[in-house]
């Protein structure tokens, strides 16, 4: 088997391990029965795991990750 797989009861943005809150997706694919399977990893304790969850919720989660970049770059861009 693969890597560790994951049913998180806690939030998908907080890590399995040392419940760290940022973490982010590595990769999505599509799993059975309109469900997610995401690798993700934690920055904080460099575990990467593997967690399912519905669809929907893996979008949302890719869409706040890309909303932060933007923010990011714009603060870049901004300058001191
Ligand atoms: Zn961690």
């Amino acid at each position: 088997m693969a890597g560790r797989s994951r049913h998180p009861s806690k939030p998908l943005t907080r890590c399995g391990d040392c419940g760290g809150t940022l973490v982010y997706p590595v990769a999505v694919r599509t799993g059975n029965e309109g469900r997610a399977v995401i690798t993700r990893r934690c920055p904080e304790c460099q575990v990467v795991d593997i967690v399912t969850c519905e669809a929907v919720a893996a979008i949302l989660w890719l869409r706040r990750e890309a909303q932060i970049r933007t923010d990011l770059q714009a603060c870049l861009d901004a300058g001191p």
